[in-house]
């Protein structure tokens, strides 16, 4: 740090220099966050300065708060589920095995998650002392094997993860099938539901995969993916009150008296963010946008496919996977574990850059 301060105009345009070397989202291909809806990033401004942390000193942000987690709750199908604004998905886990720790105390606890579980999962094992055990796909699909996951569920298991929208497939678990395992072994259910939260309740016909579930008693969903909120902001929800009571700490030196969050000082602002966005585009407006995301997925995999490219899977979000070829420069691609090309379809991506892909591919192979 200097000692004397700098110009404003000075920082200003250092800022927008360093900008300009993040990549435009019309490049990125990649990424499970989009560009925050306008109404999102100017409620942000609002509630800069208020802290959720602190709910008794700004109750407005508390209020906000409150009201984001009861739409949620309906929309996922427990009116009176309890939860808060986290950082995201990874948060979101942590808080929800803690939980699931607080109900089954066992020397060698363990968890049983998908293949495709997210790999904040690797965090939260170390964090908490757990032994993580995998389900590995069901034989062709990019889902778990419920069979398998019922072998592995013993005695020290506290939690089992379903994933409602994974990473890098985009599937969705059977959480009917997973649900009746659970709750036939009085095992905690947590559904992570970060990608496919704001995805999966928009499509034509969803799959059930939430509280309307009996035994889901989590799930978390993110409004930094496709709830197109501002970075960083998750939810997580509990069905029951009582695993929120067991993460209750006192808080001695604020002016609440205590919390359940992970985090102490918690941005006002993306809750803000979060709120406005779904307000003010409602079931209609993100029915909307989940519709011209999968419209554009298609395209892409038809596009893709049309040139020879091999296609992994039939896409169940918008999201595309397959298997690897040469991706023209100043694209934006990740891979998978397995090492084949994943493209999310985010409403970044509009037709204009999918059009404009598949252009620069045809360019590329006249080569
Ligand atoms: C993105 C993602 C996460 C992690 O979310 P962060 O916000 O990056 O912490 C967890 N689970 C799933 C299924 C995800 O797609």
């Amino acid at each position: 740090m200097e000692e004397k301060g700098t110009p404003r105009e000075v920082i200003s345009a250092q800022l927008i220099g360093y900008r300009a070397l993040d990549t435009p989202h019309t490049r990125i291909l990649s990424s499970m966050c989009t560009i925050p809806h306008q109404i999102a990033e100017e409620a942000k401004r609002l509630f800069a300065a208020s802290n959720l942390g602190d709910p008794a000193v700004f109750a407005g942000a508390a209020k906000i708060e409150q009201l984001l987690i009861e739409s949620l709750g309906d929309l996922l199908h427990c009116k009176t589920a309890s939860g808060w604004m986290t950082s995201g998905g990874t948060e979101s886990n942590l808080q929800a095995i803690r939980a699931a720790k607080k109900r089954k105390k066992t020397e060698k606890p363990n968890i049983v998650v998908p293949e495709s579980a997210h790999f904040s999962f690797y965090k939260i094992c170390d964090i908490l002392g757990l032994e993580m055990r995998t389900v590995p796909y069901a034989p062709g699909k990019y889902i778990a094997d419920t069979g398998r996951m019922a072998e592995l569920i013993d005695k020290n298991t506290i939690a089992v993860s379903a994933v409602a929208g994974s990473t890098e497939y985009g599937t969705i678990d059977d959480i009917r099938t997973i649900a009746k395992i659970t709750r036939e072994t009085d095992t905690y259910l947590h559904v992570d539901a970060a990608f496919g939260g704001f995805v999966i309740p928009f499509l034509k016909n969803p799959v059930p995969f939430d509280f309307a579930v009996e035994g889901v008693d989590s799930v978390s969903l993110d409004p930094h993916k496709m709830g197109l909120g501002t970075i960083p902001g998750g939810c997580l929800l509990f069905r029951e009150e009582e695993d929120v009571k067991a993460l209750r700490v006192s808080t001695p030196y604020l002016i609440s008296k205590e919390q359940t969050t992970l985090t102490g000082t918690r941005p006002g602002a993306d809750a803000a963010a979060a709120y406005a966005v779904i307000t003010y585009l409602g079931r209609e407006g993100f029915r909307d946008i989940v519709a011209g995301c999968m419209e554009n997925t298609r395209r892409l995999t038809a596009g893709l496919s049309a040139f020879g490219y091999e296609k992994v899977l039939d896409p169940v979000l918008n999201l595309t996977v397959f298997r690897d070829f040469a991706v023209p420069d100043g694209w934006m691609v990740s891979h998978t574990g397995r090492h084949e090309l994943r493209f999310v379809l985010m409403p970044h991506v509009t037709r204009d850059v999918v059009e404009a892909f598949l252009a620069d591919i045809a360019e590329q192979k006249q080569k």
